[in-house]
């Protein structure tokens, strides 16, 4: 039998959760699957294909428009993280935007999107060995992961990290802007009725406001090795 387990991580918007996965993947030779990414791809292309106009959302037509659309994941051969391909065309920068942001949560409460992606991240981590991070990974996606993380950090922190990072990418914003987004999602995520961000009673957290990205590594890869040798 393969000690390739399957390794859940949830947590709010900007907790750090996909740098921990992407880093625990790295180190354990895992697949890491950034599972917001896919639901920023479908509102990408809500908006690029009229499903999305003056702020309102047509729900009939953004699922019509899940039959067009193709998402896969491919390694940046530099940096070798994943980057999100959209119907053969990498997105990866364009999925990351303010824009973006402002309307993935309100996408990502519509039933059908959810079951599209849900049945092709659920296909994923069919061979196990693989890290996925978002917000229902413990509860629907892989319920019966070996080991279960949910990431959490201050508000302040997580505005400074998101905030950073839209500089970074030389996105125009502001750190009130930032905090008014998470705030948001954070709600619409925690109280959709489409599987709802919750943490599972099986989850460990992992409360890295105060961790570097080291120590909070250290941390999630002594919680791999309790799993695997509990398994074993
Ligand atoms: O992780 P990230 O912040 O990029 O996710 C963007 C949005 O996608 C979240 O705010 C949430 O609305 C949605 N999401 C979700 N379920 C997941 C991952 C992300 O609903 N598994």
């Amino acid at each position: 039998m393969s000690d390739k387990i399957t390794i859940a991580i949830d947590g709010y918007s900007s907790c750090g959760k996909s740098t921990l996965a992407r880093e625990l993947a790295k180190s354990l030779h895992y697949v890491f699957i950034d599972s917001g990414a896919m639901y920023r791809g479908v509102t990408l292309n809500a908006l690029r294909s009229g499903c999305i106009v003056n702020k309102e959302i047509n729900r009939g037509l953004l699922i019509k428009s899940l039959d067009n659309i193709e998402l896969k994941f491919q390694l940046n051969p530099e940096s070798k993280i994943p980057e999100l391909i959209l119907n053969g065309k990498n997105v990866e920068d364009l999925i990351r935007t303010p824009e973006i942001s402002s309307f993935v949560s309100p996408v990502a409460a519509i039933k059908e999107v959810r079951e599209v992606l849900v049945a092709q991240q659920k296909a994923m981590g069919l061979r196990g060995g693989i890290v996925m991070d978002g917000r229902d990974i413990g509860s629907v996606v892989f319920p019966n992961a070996e080991l279960k993380i949910f990431v959490t950090a201050d508000m302040p922190v997580r505005v400074e990290r998101r905030y950073q990072e839209l500089i970074f990418r030389g996105m125009d914003s502001t750190r009130e802007e930032v905090e008014s987004n998470l705030t948001r999602r954070d709600h619409i995520d925690s109280t959709r009725k489409e599987s709802p961000l919750t943490q599972t009673a099986d989850a460990i957290v992992i409360d890295n406001t105060n961790l570097t990205k080291d120590q909070q590594l250290d941390a999630a890869l002594e919680l791999v090795e309790k799993a695997i040798s509990e398994i074993a």
